[in-house]
């Protein structure tokens, strides 16, 4: 069945390949992004997917774009919450706003986004909710505890809202990815990639965004209806939970 989707963060990294799986699964795909105009217009030429611009730590900006997204493609079944960044220091040299902007980001966006969209799944007795956390927000990363406490956050906000509408039809789970091959990992000098992360992966190498993509699929297919509430570990064996 054809359903309405927004992925979040949806034209580059994990969110790009999220889109582009659901998209081929026979979706109506809205990617949303946040301001890089040249790789969102790059994806939608590539993809033929429709882009949406609006910064998921806005709440007001969340539900513009959901009733932009709502009038051109339908109402939204399916939520994809990916869109996240990392703004690294130590506590003790963090500032209190690359603290706020990281939670507001990737912990606040939940609340904003998700607002917009659960009362319509209850009523219509369906919906698909997936939040990206992160393999950080399970251990713990020196020099990320906004990134990890935001990260954390999203796993027991999946685990409560998933409780409150298990019997709606709509289930709630998270993604814990582990290192991945996007932009955000990129970021990383090669020489603490190959030392610190590379060394610490069991299979030996970074995840791809399409592997995570199809854990995602998975659960926002109509067949995952009895999984909700749960976290999927995808990090090639880095850590087991
Ligand atoms: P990228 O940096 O490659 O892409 C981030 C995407 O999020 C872009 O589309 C960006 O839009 C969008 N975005 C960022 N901030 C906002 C905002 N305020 N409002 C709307 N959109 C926004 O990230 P990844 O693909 O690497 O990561 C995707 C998710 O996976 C994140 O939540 C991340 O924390 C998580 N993750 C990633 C891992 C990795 O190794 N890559 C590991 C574990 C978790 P724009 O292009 O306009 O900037």
């Amino acid at each position: 069945m054809s359903r309405t989707a927004i992925v979040t963060g949806g034209t580059r990294g994990i969110g790009a390949a999220i889109s582009k799986a659901l998209h081929a699964e026979g979706h109506r795909v809205a990617a949303n992004y946040a301001g890089n105009e040249e790789a969102a217009a790059a994806f939608r030429r590539e993809t033929g997917i429709a882009v949406f611009k609006w910064d998921v730590s806005d709440f007001a900006a969340c539900a513009a774009g959901v009733r932009q997204v709502t009038e051109e493609l339908g109402a939204v079944d399916i939520l994809v919450n990916n869109a996240g960044i990392t703004c690294d220091a130590m506590l003790h040299r963090m500032t209190l706003e690359q603290w706020r902007t990281v939670i507001d980001t990737n912990l606040n966006s939940l609340f904003n986004m998700t607002r917009q969209v659960i009362e319509g799944m209850r009523e219509r007795g369906f919906g698909r909710i997936v939040n990206i956390s992160s393999i950080n927000g399970q251990k713990g990363q020196i020099g990320q505890t906004n990134y990890s406490a935001s990260k954390a956050g999203d796993l027991g906000f999946t685990k409560a809202l998933a409780q409150e509408n298990a019997r709606k039809g709509i289930t709630v789970n998270a993604v814990c990815p582990g290192y991945t091959e996007t932009d955000m990992v990129r970021a990383v000098p090669q020489d603490v990639l190959e030392k610190s992360v590379l060394s610490q992966i069991p299979v030996g190498r970074l995840g791809q965004p399409e592997e995570i993509a199809r854990c995602v699929l998975f659960l926002a297919s109509e067949e995952a209806g009895f999984v909700t509430g749960s976290t999927l570990t995808v990090n090639g064996g880095q850590y087991l939970i």
